[in-house]
């Protein structure tokens, strides 16, 4: 079975570029590469673990991570007895890089000029290719658990685009790698600097770090443990500092930002767990990638059971990052246990809660960050209401949206303040949907509204049209889109002039010659109230589909039928009144359909045959 051979193989186009932008970006974060070389090791320990519990025979030593100096050969060597490598693991694993969207995310890193150090290291995660940031050459070497052989693999390579594998002999079982330092990198031969990055960033390993000095007394060499090797989330709230925390959250994202808040729970009970969420301050680079697993990491009775378990948390929040540790959870759970499991239905209830709250207590107390968070995931969030209608409520008071009034596009404004500031007999929370913030700013809808000083919610990121569908109301008051048709917006008409006019004889002839050129194009055609600077608008029917679902139907490539409006007109309009004078029926024609044209423009953003818009108005100018 054992064939003694060397061969070479070439990274995958991904790991070269990765390889590439880390040299020749992360020299001012150089040492993080010990950080990621720890975690793997006491994630390779903790997999270990995981594996022994139905192979017990499997974990027959102490879990360490050893790290030992050889000054002369300018090498640090970092040894696990974990779960170690096959040949196959190997090249899998330290070969390609498996995360879906890894091409595209390097792409739009090079064309940066700053933050890629960041980008990369705080978003992507840069793991066990950083060690070429500090090495001119890396060793693996590696037998998987299980192997009763002494055949272990080598792996070598100078970080170029090139690895050799080898078969060689390796007693233990685990991984041990080798950095033969480049020529400036001095200091990680150093026993204090080796000690104070493992302090800095792996204190809250679970496994004992340990590094060999020289006993001089007794010219021996010997293992000193480093960090402290207790899980950070079982220690008591009180007993952990801000610092720690932060620490904690480093190690467990790799992310180089301290979160923005956090929220910590032992909770005792029916289902006893251990909670610790994060919210960072930034987010992932694959937040928007469907493939890629967002989620907790998962313990049970302390004993690490796998990452990225999606079934705490609802979508909407995949952004926070933590730890949940659970007493009642059995050992052996998979993660198909898991998704049809009552207790896992349970915890997630609770953690959503629970991160809901933590949110709105920042929003609360914090009124910058809570302003950052929501430039950072606001767009997430919004996903929400669709998602979750049972905390429909929560949820709701955690968005933040911009107005008429806020006079910025910064989402701002929660639904409580809109409230606040709502104006007499105003009994609706009004809002317009539009494709971006200046065509909602700026849509003749708000005429009225401007002119009555009533507030309007400018809703212009894709996602609010589908939001506002499940947004029904909000504490006793309901949602109402202003580019559909509303009676109750009368009261705020105190004179009623336009059912006078209706009724005068001129008037009705002017609406029935309008009505007779438009036929069938429209719904209806009558007197506005709500115009003072536009000739005239076209309403949407009130349970009729919006124009902005029409277009997120059209974009997603489903048919929708043909939106026919309500043309209103503003008689008090200048043009408006010219054109009741015109006698020549065709050159009124021309007129009325180019109103139409104009109104179907500014709700839709587009007409469907823009030439004889055009050529149209042409043909009225040269009149005039
Ligand atoms: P990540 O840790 O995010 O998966 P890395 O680049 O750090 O990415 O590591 C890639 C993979 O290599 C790990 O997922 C693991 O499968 C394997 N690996 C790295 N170091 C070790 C180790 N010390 N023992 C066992 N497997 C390891
Ligand atoms: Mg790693």
């Amino acid at each position: 079975m054992n064939i003694i051979k060397k061969e070479t193989y070439s990274f995958q186009s991904e790991v070269k570029e990765l390889l590439h932008l880390m040299i020749h970006s992360l020299y001012s974060n150089k040492e993080i590469f010990l950080r990621e070389l720890i975690s793997n090791a006491s994630d390779a320990i903790d997999k270990l673990r995981f594996e022994s519990i139905s192979s017990p025979e499997l974990f027959n030593e102490t879990p360490k991570i050893q790290i030992s100096i050889n000054k002369s050969q300018r090498t640090l060597i970092i040894n696990d007895n974990g779960i170690g490598m096959t040949r196959k693991d190997i090249i899998e694993n330290l070969g390609t890089i498996a995360k879906s969207g890894t091409k595209t995310f390097l792409k739009s890193l090079k064309s940066k000029k700053n933050n890629i150090e960041n980008e990369l290291i705080g978003q992507f995660g840069v793991g066990f290719y950083s060690s070429f940031i500090v090495s001119d050459k890396v060793l693996v070497r590696t037998k998987f658990a299980g192997n009763k052989s002494n055949d272990g693999i080598l792996w070598e390579s100078s970080g170029e685009g090139e690895y050799n594998i080898e078969n060689i002999t390796k007693k233990t079982q685990g991984t041990e790698i080798t950095l033969f330092l480049k020529q400036e990198e001095d200091e990680f031969l150093e026993t204090w600097k080796i000690k104070n990055i493992v302090n800095k960033y792996s204190d809250h390993i679970t496994v004992p770090v340990e590094i060999q000095i020289y006993d001089e007394k007794n010219k021996t060499y010997l293992w000193e443990q480093i960090n402290k090797a207790q899980a950070l989330w079982t220690k008591n709230k009180s007993a952990i500092s801000k610092k720690e925390y932060q620490e904690f959250y480093k190690y467990l994202t790799h992310d180089q930002n301290n979160p923005i808040t956090w929220s910590h729970n032992h909770v005792e009970g029916n289902h006893e767990y251990i909670s610790l969420l994060y919210i960072p301050e930034k987010a992932a680079w694959d937040i928007w990638n469907r493939e890629n697993k967002h989620g907790l990491k998962l313990y049970v009775k302390r004993v690490y059971i796998m990452d990225n378990s999606q079934e705490f948390l609802p979508n909407y929040l995949r952004f926070i990052r933590g730890i949940i540790d659970s007493n009642s959870l059995p050992l052996n759970i998979s993660r198909e246990i898991l998704q049809n499991n009552s207790i896992t239905q349970n915890l997630k209830k609770a953690l959503t809660k629970r991160s809901l709250k933590m949110l709105d207590k920042l929003s609360k107390n914090d009124h910058e960050k809570y302003q950052s968070f929501w430039k950072e995931f606001g767009l997430v969030l919004k996903e929400g209401p669709a998602e979750d209608n049972e905390n429909l409520n929560l949820i709701a008071n955690l968005l933040r949206f911009t107005s008429t009034k806020n006079n910025s596009s910064e989402q701002k404004i929660s639904l409580k303040q809109y409230i606040s500031n709502m104006i007499e007999k105003q009994e609706k929370i009004y809002y317009i949907t539009a494709d971006s913030y200046i065509s909602a700013k700026n849509s003749p809808h708000l005429e009225l509204f401007n002119k009555k000083n009533i507030d309007v919610l400018l809703l212009s990121d894709r996602i609010d049209e589908w939001m506002m569908n499940y947004l029904v109301e909000f504490e006793g008051r309901k949602f109402q889109s202003i580019s559909k048709e509303d009676t109750s917006l009368n009261k705020f008409i105190k004179d009623k002039p336009i059912e006078k006019e209706e009724t005068s004889k001129e008037t009705v002839n002017f609406l029935n010659k309008v009505k007779k050129v438009l036929g069938d194009k429209v719904k209806s055609v009558r007197l506005t109230n709500r115009l003072t600077d536009t000739p005239c608008i076209v309403l949407s029917d009130s349970n009729e589909m919006s124009t902005q679902m029409a277009k997120l139907f059209t974009a997603a490539g489903q048919s929708v039928p043909e939106l026919k409006y309500i043309f209103e007109i503003n008689l008090k309009h200048e043009l408006i009144k010219k054109i009741c004078k015109i006698s020549d029926s065709k050159i009124f024609e021309e007129w009325i359909k180019l109103l139409l044209d104009q109104s179907l423009l500014a709700e839709k953003g587009n007409l469907d045959n823009p030439h004889e818009f055009i050529s149209r108005m042409n043909k009225l100018f040269i009149k005039l």
